[in-house]
């Protein structure tokens, strides 16, 4: 049950795809930085939400009664246009910010129906929910991916759109139609397009999980091609802050690169936390084939957030890679629970093999 739209004096805040990754740490640090937020946390919980991921905050509101809790769990879907009528009538929200998507870019080569539907379609059932409702502000999670390939040089906002898989296409389709919303009916929104996070909670088929997760069970780690692709890091918490910088400070209708710089081959990652595990890699490497239409390299150049906005990112990153793994041999039930599941093995059986049908 949902606390009444009127109780207290909260400011309503919705996430949507909070028990993800990046949502749940995002989803954190609003409900612990901002005593006077309630956060609702609307999330279809496909196989990649877990609400193990916010269990913290379940505990910590545990026994505080209804109209004064911070948080809020919906399970629902970004498309149910029934669903996000009666959410936004309720509870005037003051933001919402949508982190809810298909994110993995080898099941969108095998099948990108889910992506088209709740990256695009979800995207413009939101924006339309906002222009209804006149919701303030909308955050957009959007990607560096969508700039396609960066032989040399860095993405600014203004580089050209140019998505080289289903994933990054969807991702393109809602951002451009975000941008559209703002041009057409000056829609209150922000896009933020962050590189690749990497961090404690993510799901174990991205590459830093898999690896550290693969080394400790003694398995291979597969590698496209030959590992030479270059991916630019951030700390999941430094994104969390770099959004937090934007919502509180950025102008509407803009749009933000979000990137902490850290360019490494995929190689150099693997090599890195095969040495904070005391790892020889060689023998846990597996090269199989490339992904069709892969990106070889992917940056983006943040200076208009440090410039603008003054934000710059505050982890180191080995130190930060260094908690992460740590968090993983800590967490080992976390994960050993997502790798036994048909969810992860059935799709992991062709991920590993470079199998895209
Ligand atoms: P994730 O796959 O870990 O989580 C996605 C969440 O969305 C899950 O909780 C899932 O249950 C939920 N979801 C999926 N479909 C839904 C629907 N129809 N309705 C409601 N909820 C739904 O993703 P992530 O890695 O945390 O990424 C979050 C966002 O950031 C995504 O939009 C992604 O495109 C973007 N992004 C990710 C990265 C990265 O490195 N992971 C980098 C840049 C941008």
């Amino acid at each position: 049950m949902l606390p009444p739209s009127s109780s207290n004096n909260f400011k309503n805040i919705l996430v949507c795809g909070g028990s993800g990754f990046m949502g749940s740490h995002f989803v954190g640090h609003l409900y612990h930085t901002y005593p006077s937020y309630r956060v609702f946390n609307l999330d279809l919980l496909t196989y990649a939400g877990n609400n193990a991921n916010i269990r913290d905050i379940e505990l910590h509101k545990a026994g505080v009664p209804l109209d004064g809790q911070r948080y809020h769990f919906i399970h629902g879907d970004i498309c149910d246009r029934g669903l996000l009528e009666e959410l936004f009538r309720a509870h005037a929200f003051a933001s919402v910010l949508n982190f809810a998507a298909e994110s993995h870019v080898d099941r969108s080569i095998i099948s990108s129906v889910d992506f088209i539907r709740t990256n695009i379609y979800g995207v413009h059932a939101l924006m339309e929910m906002v222009r209804k409702y006149s919701i303030p502000q909308f955050i957009q999670i959007s990607t560096d991916e969508i700039y396609g390939d960066v032989p040399d040089g860095y993405s600014h906002e203004e580089s050209p759109i140019r998505p080289s898989n289903p994933y990054s296409a969807s991702k393109a389709g809602a951002d451009v139609l975000v941008q559209a919303f703002i041009r057409t009916h000056r829609v209150p929104a922000i896009i933020v397009r962050s590189s690749n996070n990497f961090g404690p909670f993510q799901y174990p088929e991205k590459l830093i999980p898999l690896a550290i997760t693969s080394f400790l069970e003694g398995k291979k780690i597969p590698v496209h091609g030959q590992g030479q692709h270059v991916r630019s890091w951030i700390y999941v918490k430094d994104f969390c802050d770099a959004v937090d910088t934007i919502m509180h400070t950025a102008p509407r209708y803009t749009i933000w690169n979000i990137s902490a710089g850290n360019l490494r081959t995929n190689l150099e990652v693997i090599h890195r936390i095969a040495d904070l595990l005391g790892k020889d890699p060689k023998p846990h490497i597996e090269h199989i084939g490339d992904r069709p239409g892969a990106d070889h390299r992917y940056a983006v150049d943040h200076a208009k957030l440090h410039r603008e906005l003054g934000w710059a990112p505050k982890h180191n990153f080995d130190a930060a890679l260094g908690e992460t793994v740590r968090w993983y041999q800590m967490n080992q039930e976390w994960w050993k629970r997502i790798k036994e599941a048909d969810t992860f093995r059935l799709h992991y059986e062709k991920q590993s093999k470079a199998q895209y049908y």
